[in-house]
């Protein structure tokens, strides 16, 4: 009941996951933003984008779809500039519009300025409609763009002031790229939700969501900015890194970022992330044992989680679905009845592996429970005797505001069954779910810096959703 009230939030508002990329002091920039951005598309499938800069001029190239099909060699060619920032982007229904694209790319008095957001604001109602007051016009329909709008409206001088002059103004999470035609800017927001990294390739900055597109661009990670730390890479100057906002008092990292979103080679706040998913596999498996004859994952968001299973238990790990990659994830298609057929696209199980076995599953996460409870009947029909489901994230119960797309909160499985009907809706012999004790053991001393609200259903006061509905659900 409490989230209907709450429907008409997640209508008409965007909750996307980003990866942005910037690159800074490096002759063939838009290339290597071009591989960095392949390496972030796990983050964003629906768009993507790369604006250049030579020193004077920007560049700017955006489009719909996977990285590999919206630039080629003239595109790139095209995109001049030793500096570089890049996004992926993906969002939910309603709101798949190229002019969301980012970076999003303006002219302003200070010259030529753009942007790439990871992140999601959330007193941008507000902010948004003061500025139509008084006269602004918004082209697409991002939390973004009001961040831009800000810059631009700045009475301050220089860009790093324009930029925190801007920030101050809004609430939420945001680890943002800015880049005007001879400095670029990268912010972190004082709570930390997003992650954000940067390294070197060579002589040249990088930046990046994850240290994964470091790696694909020959990189060195050094280290992760700080919540509320701003660097400044100018033109002509040295580096700086200053503490634009304190820190937060309780900082507010989004622990489904190591879960599910990132990529398992990546490093994300300094954690190896299949090393968090191993240890969420052991510690699964000492919560929820189970007897079994084989352990497989749903691939591939699940397979770390799943040989930690392994691990812990002694069962033996096997691969009892294969996976199709040559279709995005299905979780990102914007309508139902093609997400659906998408579960069947996707997954295939192997009966050799199955046929006659009791079977331990191990799920990252169970959202809506619509493809668990496919692949169930699938793993079933392949000859599977029992089923036993192992999920490693506690029951996702309450939608995210800062980042992560969650779906209506009326199909949020575990807001709306208690976990014995959620095991008799998926159609499994047994159901376990670890719990958020035991999912933050597994980041060790830095549990408290963690965001669980998609748990638990308490957010941070400081990043409250600002609309009176999520207020009210917010402080249940
Ligand atoms: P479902 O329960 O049918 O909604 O699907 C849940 C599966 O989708 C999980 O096992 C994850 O692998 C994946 N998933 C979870 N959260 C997200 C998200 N925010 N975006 C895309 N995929 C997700």
């Amino acid at each position: 009941m409490r989230y209907n009230i709450n429907a008409m939030y997640f209508s008409d508002k965007l909750h996307e996951e980003c990866g942005v990329f910037g690159i800074f002091g490096h002759p063939e920039a838009s290339r290597l933003t071009y591989l960095g951005l392949y390496a972030l598309q796990h983050r964003g499938q629906e768009s993507a984008g790369i604006c250049t800069s030579d020193g004077n001029k920007h560049c700017h190239h955006v489009g719909m779809g996977l990285v590999a099909d919206i630039f080629n060699m003239d595109t790139l060619d095209r995109l001049t500039g030793d500096m570089a920032i890049g996004h992926v982007r993906y969002s939910t229904a309603g709101s798949s519009i190229i002019t969301n694209a980012q970076p999003i790319c303006v002219n302003s008095k200070i010259g030529p300025l753009a942007l790439a957001h990871n992140g999601n604001l959330v007193n941008t109602d507000e902010l948004k409609a003061k500025l139509v007051q008084e006269g602004a016009i918004f082209s697409g329909t991002t939390d973004s763009e009001v961040m831009v709008h800000l810059m631009a409206r700045s009475r301050k001088e220089t860009l790093p002031e324009i930029v925190i002059d801007a920030l101050s103004q809004v609430k939420g999470a945001y680890s943002i790229l800015v880049m005007s035609k001879d400095t670029m800017i990268a912010v972190r927001d004082p709570m930390g939700f997003r992650p954000f990294c940067i390294g070197q390739v060579n002589d040249a900055w990088v930046l990046a969501s994850e240290t994964c597109a470091f790696d694909m661009v020959g990189g060195k990670y050094f280290h992760d900015l700080n919540p509320g730390e701003m660097v400044i890479i100018p033109k002509n100057g040295e580096i700086q890194s200053i503490q634009a906002f304190p820190p937060a008092k309780k900082l507010q990292q989004c622990i489904f970022e190591l879960v599910y979103f990132a990529r398992p080679d990546s490093l994300v706040y300094s954690q190896s992330v299949m090393q968090f998913r191993k240890a969420i596999g052991h510690q699964l498996a000492i919560e929820h044992p189970a007897k079994a004859d084989v352990v497989i994952s749903i691939p591939d968001s699940a397979n770390c989680h799943a040989i930690g299973f392994a691990e812990q238990s002694g069962i033996p790990y096997d691969m009892g679905l294969i996976r199709n990659h040559y279709i995005g994830r299905t979780f990102i298609e914007p309508r139902q009845s093609i997400r659906d057929f998408g579960v069947k696209l996707k997954h295939n199980a192997v009966s050799s592996v199955l046929n006659g076995k009791r079977v331990v599953v191990v799920d990252d996460s169970v959202v809506r429970g619509t493809t668990s409870r496919k692949l169930m009947k699938m793993i079933r029909a392949a000859g599977a005797r029992e089923i036993h489901l192992r999920i490693a994230s506690p029951p996702y119960t309450d939608p995210c505001y800062y980042g992560v797309d969650t779906p209506d909160p009326s199909k949020l499985i575990a807001a709306n069954m208690t976990v014995e009907q959620i095991r008799e809706y998926i159609g499994v012999d047994s159901i376990g779910y670890i719990s958020i004790e035991g999912m933050l053991s597994c980041v060790g001393t830095h549990s408290h810096k963690f965001c669980t609200s998609c748990f638990t259903g308490k957010y941070p006061e400081e990043a409250l959703p600002n609309c009176e509905t999520c207020k009210t659900c917010s402080s249940k």
